[in-house]
C-alpha cells in the first residue's frame, strides 16, 4: 500500500493515491472503504447509498447537485462533459471531463476502478472496468479519447488502479478464458495473464486471469509510461474487511465508490 494513503473523517474512510495528491490543488479524488456502514449500491429497501453519497460530499465539501453517477452496465460507453459537445449515454461505465465541479462517481464491488488524469491539460477520466469492461478495453479507450479529443499527451497521463478482485481470486471457466484468449491473443501469449489451476467446479476446469495486467499492458502500448501507472495492489476479496466484494457478500452486496472532480478555477 506504499502508493496509497488512508484518510478518514468521523463518517467515512477512503483511500487516495499519493501520485494524484501531488495535484490536489486541481483535483479531488477518493476510493471509499466499507467502514462506518458506507455503501453506494442503491436498494429500495434501504437508504444506505443516499446517506453514503451525502457523507462523501460532506467529506470533500462538494455540493450534492454536482454529483454525476452514470447507469453502469459493463459497457464501454464513456460520457464526455465539456463546453462544446458533451456526449451522454443512458448506460455508461466511464466519464471524461475537463469541466470543474463535476463530481464524477462510479461504483465497484470487485470490478476495477481506473482513474486517469492529465495534470497538464487538467482532464479526468473515471472508469469502471470489470472483466467485461476489460475485454471491451474501456480503460484504454478512455485514455485514447483524452488524447484524441482533449489534446492530451500519452506520456502525461497518470493512471491509478483501485482495489479490485485480483488474479489469485479471479477464477473462471473455459468460457471466460476463451473470451480473453480470443480478444488478447498476443498479449496473453507473451505475458503471464492466464494461469491454469488445479481447481475445477461444476462447469469444469478453472483458470486465473490477471485483468489488471491486461489493462496495464494496453495503456503502455498506447504510450503511457511505467512510472505514471500506479497500482493500489489491493484485492477486494483478500481485503474484505476494508472493501465491499460481491463474491464475498453475495446477493445483497454493497459497493465502493470512486470519486474524481476537477476543482473550480480561482
Ligand atoms: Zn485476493
Amino acid at each position: 500500500m506504499n502508493d496509497t494513503v488512508l484518510c478518514k473523517t468521523n463518517e467515512i474512510e477512503y483511500l487516495q493515491f499519493k501520485k494524484l495528491l501531488e495535484f490536489q490543488d486541481d483535483l479531488i479524488h477518493a476510493y471509499t472503504l466499507k467502514t462506518y456502514g458506507i455503501g453506494f449500491k442503491k436498494y429500495e429497501s434501504d437508504n444506505i447509498a443516499n446517506e453514503s453519497y451525502e457523507k462523501l460530499c460532506k467529506a470533500f465539501e462538494i455540493n450534492k447537485e454536482c454529483l454525476i453517477h452514470p447507469n453502469q452496465q459493463h459497457t464501454d460507453n464513456i460520457c464526455e462533459y465539456n463546453k462544446e459537445t458533451s456526449i451522454i449515454f443512458n448506460e455508461a461505465d466511464g466519464i471524461i471531463t475537463n469541466l470543474p465541479n463535476m463530481a464524477t462517481t462510479l461504483t465497484f464491488s470487485d470490478c476495477l476502478a481506473i482513474l486517469l488524469y492529465d495534470p497538464k491539460n487538467k482532464i479526468i477520466a473515471n472508469i469502471h472496468s470489470g472483466w467485461k469492461g476489460t475485454t471491451k478495453r474501456i480503460g484504454v479507450k478512455a485514455a485514447y479519447k483524452m488524447i484524441k479529443n482533449y489534446n492530451c499527451k500519452a506520456e502525461n497521463i497518470i493512471c491509478c488502479f483501485g482495489p479490485s478482485i485480483r488474479k489469485d481470486d479471479f477464477l473462471v471457466n473455459d468460457d471466460v478464458k476463451e473470451i480473453f484468449e480470443n480478444e488478447f491473443r498476443e498479449v496473453v501469449k507473451k505475458n503471464n495473464i492466464i494461469e491454469e489451476t488445479e481447481y475445477s467446479n461444476e462447469k469444469g476446469k478453472q483458470y486465473r486471469i490477471d485483468t489488471v495486467l491486461i489493462n496495464k499492458i494496453l495503456l503502455k502500448e498506447l504510450g503511457l509510461i511505467e512510472e505514471n501507472i500506479i497500482d493500489s495492489n489491493l484485492c477486494t476479496v483478500c481485503n474484505r474487511d476494508m472493501f465491499h466484494s460481491r463474491r464475498i457478500e453475495g446477493e445483497k452486496y454493497q459497493a465502493n465508490a470512486s470519486l474524481m472532480m476537477l476543482k473550480g478555477t480561482k
